[in-house]
């Protein structure tokens, strides 16, 4: 019998995880496929998992709570950081895990990462500074707006106002900003001080080169976007779905060659 996998999301159609996924299941001739599921409300996601008799599946934008609160059984990490995107079926309860964490730090292993700024504050700036936080990573978080920066406990935070280089090796940024505009992160005067010192700056916007990662490239520093984050929380989602038959060395080069298609 087929094991059948899915995206739940809104939108969905641009996803590129059943490429991902599917070519993964041909290569390792796993009789599973993956589609994806356009879910308006979050607190379908259970009902219809069950409905279309998933074994697994991925939950992307803005289900990631909801998912969340569908669960049964939950990761420790998925826990502390309140969001899921990977969920397994197993006798009947639904299992959930957050992979985006820890596949942002597998896609950032190239780079030093002594001391860590990380622009904006929002659920992905969350899960970011939850994983740098447990592997013992200093970590400084900047956000426009004072509201968000309470969550961050273990982090020092700053905004804009009150912004100070602490000396940052890696800058990464987690807002929005340059997705669907051409706005910096932070305002033109200040984007060269927050990365004086930095050797390398990551965007987990990925698709394009952001005004962000441009600015990093013009004063000759390392970058990097955010389609290795998706590839690695695709890898480690694979994981789960196939009971960890397979490790991240053996699924990375046959997922990664989703992304050349
Ligand atoms: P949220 O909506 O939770 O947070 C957005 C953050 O961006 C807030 O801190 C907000 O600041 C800040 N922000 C928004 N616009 C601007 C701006 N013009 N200037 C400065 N700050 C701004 O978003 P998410 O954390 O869910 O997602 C953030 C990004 O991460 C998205 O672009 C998403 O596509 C990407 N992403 C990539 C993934 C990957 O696999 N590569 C996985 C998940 C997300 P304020 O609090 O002041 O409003």
């Amino acid at each position: 019998m087929q094991n059948l996998f899915a995206i739940f999301g809104n939108p969905v159609s641009h996803s590129k995880s059943p490429l991902m996924h599917n070519r993964c299941f041909a290569h390792f001739k796993e009789k599973s496929c993956y589609t994806r599921i356009l879910l308006k409300n979050g607190e379908d996601l259970k009902a219809r998992f069950f409905a279309l008799g998933l074994s697994g599946a991925n939950i992307t934008v803005p289900h990631k709570e909801a998912a969340f609160a569908a669960c049964d059984v939950i990761d420790e990490d998925a826990k502390a950081i309140g969001a899921i995107n990977t969920i397994i079926e197993k006798n009947g309860k639904l299992h959930g895990y957050n992979t985006d964490a820890p596949g942002f730090m597998l896609s950032i292993e190239e780079f030093s990462r002594e001391k860590v700024l990380l622009l904006g504050a929002g659920g992905t700036a969350k899960a970011i500074a939850y994983i740098m936080n447990k592997r013992g990573l200093d970590v400084t978080v900047m956000n426009r707006s004072a509201g968000r920066l309470e969550g961050f406990n273990h982090c020092e935070t700053m905004t804009w106002e009150n912004f100070e280089n602490r000396g940052f090796d890696l800058v990464v940024n987690t807002t929005s900003a340059g997705l669907a505009d051409g706005n910096l992160p932070v305002p033109e005067a200040m984007i060269g001080g927050v990365l004086e010192n930095a050797k390398a700056c990551v965007d987990v916007i990925y698709g394009k080169q952001t005004p962000f990662l441009q600015a990093a490239q013009k004063r000759g520093l390392e970058v990097k976007d955010g389609a290795d984050m998706l590839l690695y929380q695709g890898v480690l989602a694979f994981e789960h779905f196939t009971g960890h038959r397979y490790g991240t060395r053996e699924i990375t080069p046959v997922m990664r060659k989703a992304f050349e298609l």
